[in-house]
Order: structure tokens, then sequence, then C-alpha cells
């Protein structure tokens, strides 16, 4: 039968695949109101807790009423207006490069700079657990596409021999599933002496990681030279919403030039990026929100270790509880919402078979109480799910 999806909804059900989307009935972290319950929740990307600021909803409010609702028309035609001219300049000041380009969101951002820079002739070299904008960007950019082991400069390097036409070098910065830190400065050493390309999806670096929230490049000092190309969204560390780009004259023109997914778009509304001009002054100056985001990550793997819990290496807010079977990660996600609190499960496809997952993710929102709460409902919780294996 042609178009048999009730099967492959089936199908999908069976393997405790099937995705169901929780009906959020209130602002982001911590407390939420979900599917009719309070909940308290550590399943957002608002890593600061400025998506409710203030300051923030007040320069949407006032953006609002300046420029309307709607972007109206894409960059190129009449959508580019002041305000999102003004934050691409303050985002290049942010992270030291010459110019920055504004995107609606990030995966479109990761589409265009991929394939505007890389075609037929050309390679492109993933992380094989790179978010799946960049794996798609990939894919259709046309380039030869290849994926190296996780943060293995080895396997890069191996690749990179093989590698033909110009050679773009694409990873997370803080890997979206894992909390993981890219290994930057190695996988840039073997970039440059190939004479290859980086590109560095920052994604959630921006916002938690380096002294002014500058992002894994800040974190590691690194520059133009070593990473070409950096991405960076607006709707996690930030707490708006779109992306950017964030690199040389020429990069940013070629993109405006050439990026279809750039050109063939309606620009975010400007309000938008008014209320992200705010959320950028706050996230670069109040450190006080990394400082306790970092006490609270801290404190968190403490106790989840005492606990005996399966962490992974991460020394970011996204903090996973590996489980591997999916039936058993959903478990525990159900145990934990019965105690009024709300964490997902993360599994396949979305991570590799037998790695399903709890991603718990750490915000500035959150309070030393908040965490112990989940700290003593993961150690009720977690024997009962341990003995089912
Ligand atoms: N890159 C990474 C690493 C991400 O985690 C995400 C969002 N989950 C994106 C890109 C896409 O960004 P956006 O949500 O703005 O489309």
């Amino acid at each position: 039968m042609p178009f048999d999806l009730a099967a492959r909804l089936a199908e999908r059900h069976a393997a405790h695949l099937f995705r169901q989307r929780p009906l959020l009935d209130s602002p982001q972290v911590p407390l939420v109101q979900v599917d009719g319950r309070q909940l308290l929740a550590f399943c957002s990307n608002d890593y600061l807790g400025l998506a409710n600021h203030p300051e923030v909803i007040r320069a949407l409010q006032q953006g609002a009423d300046k420029w309307g609702v709607g972007g109206g028309a894409s960059h190129l035609v009449i959508g580019h207006s002041a305000p999102h001219h003004e934050l691409e300049e303050a985002l290049a000041a942010f992270t030291g490069r010459p110019r920055a380009l504004l995107f609606s969101t990030g995966y479109m951002a990761n589409l265009a700079a991929v394939t505007a820079l890389v075609g037929q002739g050309d390679t492109v070299l993933e992380d094989r657990l790179n978010h799946a904008s960049l794996l798609d960007a990939g894919l259709l950019s046309g380039a030869r596409f290849s994926r190296y082991l996780h943060n293995d400069a080895v396997s890069l390097s191996n690749r990179l021999r093989k590698a033909t036409g110009n050679t773009l070098v694409v990873t997370d910065g803080v890997f979206s599933m894992d909390g993981d830190l890219a290994d930057l400065p190695n996988l840039c050493a073997e970039a440059k002496a190939s004479n290859a390309w980086v590109m560095v999806d920052d994604a959630h670096g921006f916002g938690p990681l380096g002294a002014s929230g500058g992002g894994i490049v800040e974190h590691f000092g690194l520059g133009l030279d070593d990473v070409q190309v950096l991405v960076g969204t607006l709707g996690k560390g930030f707490g708006t919403a779109g992306a950017f780009v964030a690199g040389s004259e020429e990069l940013i023109e070629t993109l405006i030039q050439f990026a279809r997914p750039y050109i063939y778009t309606t620009s975010q509304p400007p309000a938008v990026a008014c209320a992200t001009l705010k959320s950028l002054e706050l996230l670069r100056t109040e450190g006080w929100r990394r400082e306790h985001l970092n006490k609270l990550v801290a404190r968190f793997r403490q106790g989840a270790a005492e606990i005996g819990l399966s962490l992974m290496d991460s020394p970011t807010p996204i903090q996973p509880i590996l489980i591997g079977d999916s039936e058993r990660a959903l478990k525990l996600s159900a145990l934990l919402k019965e105690r009024g609190l709300l964490v997902g499960a993360i599994r396949p496809p979305t991570v590799p078979v037998g790695s399903a997952r709890l991603r718990v993710t750490l915000s500035a929102a959150h309070s030393e109480a908040q965490l112990e709460q989940l700290l003593a409902a993961l150690a009720e919780c977690w024997p009962q799910v341990r003995d089912d294996a």
C-alpha cells in the first residue's frame, strides 16, 4: 500500500521512539505549566535565564511599537531594518570579527553557510555527532561528505589527506546531546595544516562559555585564523530567537550573494532583533549568571555521581544522564514527572542507538534549592529504573 503512514507510526510506537510535544502554557524555566500541571523544568536551553528577563521583554514590546510585527520581506528586498543592522554590528563587535549576518533560525544559518561555501568537487568533513542541521547542510551541499569519529583529530586528519577541492571542517562547539566541548585547538591545527577551513556551530556555547559569554572560541582564545566560520544561535543562551554567522567581510558578502537559505526567506521580526540587542548586553555584562550556572553544574555532577548515575564528559549546562535503552529512559522521565520534574528523554535517531538518555539542562534561572530537588528525586527514582536492567 502506498504511503502506509499508519504502519510507520505504529512501528515507531512499538520501538518506544514515538515523540510527543509537551504543551507549554507558561513562560520557560524554572517553573512551567505543562499539560495542565506545574512542573520544575530542567530541559530548556535558556541557559542564562534571559528568555523572561523584564528588560528583554520591554525591548521586544518597544521594538514592536516602533517597527511593527513582521519583517515584511527578505533582507535583499525590503526586510532589512535598522534593528537587524544594529544587531549585526553588535554581534560582529561581540565576536571580534569584521562582520556578522543575522538569520531567522540556526537551522537555516547552517544550511546557508555550508551550501554557499562548498559544492561539487569540494569536501565537507563533519564530526559524526554534529547537529542534524549541519549534517543536512553537508548532504545538501553536493560536496563529498564524510563524517570523522567524534572529536577525533586523528580521524579528521586521515580524511583531510583524501580531501579534494575546497575543504570545510564542520563541528558543533558544544555538542548538543552530550554537552562536551569540541577539541578545537587540535581540530583547527589539523585543518590549518591541510589548508582547510573550520566552521563551528556554537549554538550551546554562546552565553555559558567564555569570560564574556563569547562561547568556545573565547574559551580557547581562537581567532579568525583558526575558525573562519562561526555560527551562534539566539534561541538558547541569548533567550530570544534567530542565529548569526560571524566572519570576514568576504565571507559575509558571499553569504548575502550566494546563500539560498538567506536570500529566499523573510527576515526575522525587527522587534526580536531589538530584544536580542538587550539580551546581548545582559549576556556580556552579567557575569554572575555564568558563575551561578557553573556552580550548579559542579553541584549537579557531584550529586549525580553520588547517586551512581552515568554522566558524560561535560563541563557545560548540558548534563545528560546516560541510560541506554529507550524504554528505561522514558520510565525515568515519567517517574520524575510524577514528582513534579520535567526532564526530557532523548532517544534515537537524535542520539545513536543504545544511548538513550535524560538530557538535563541547567539554567542560571534555577536556584540551588531547585537543583537539590532534582537530585533528591533522581536518588529516589533511579534505583527503580536501574533494577529494571
Ligand atoms: N545547531 C545546534 C547545535 C542546535 O542544537 C540547534 C537547535 N537545537 C540548532 C543548530 C538550530 O538552531 P535553531 O533552533 O535556531 O534553528
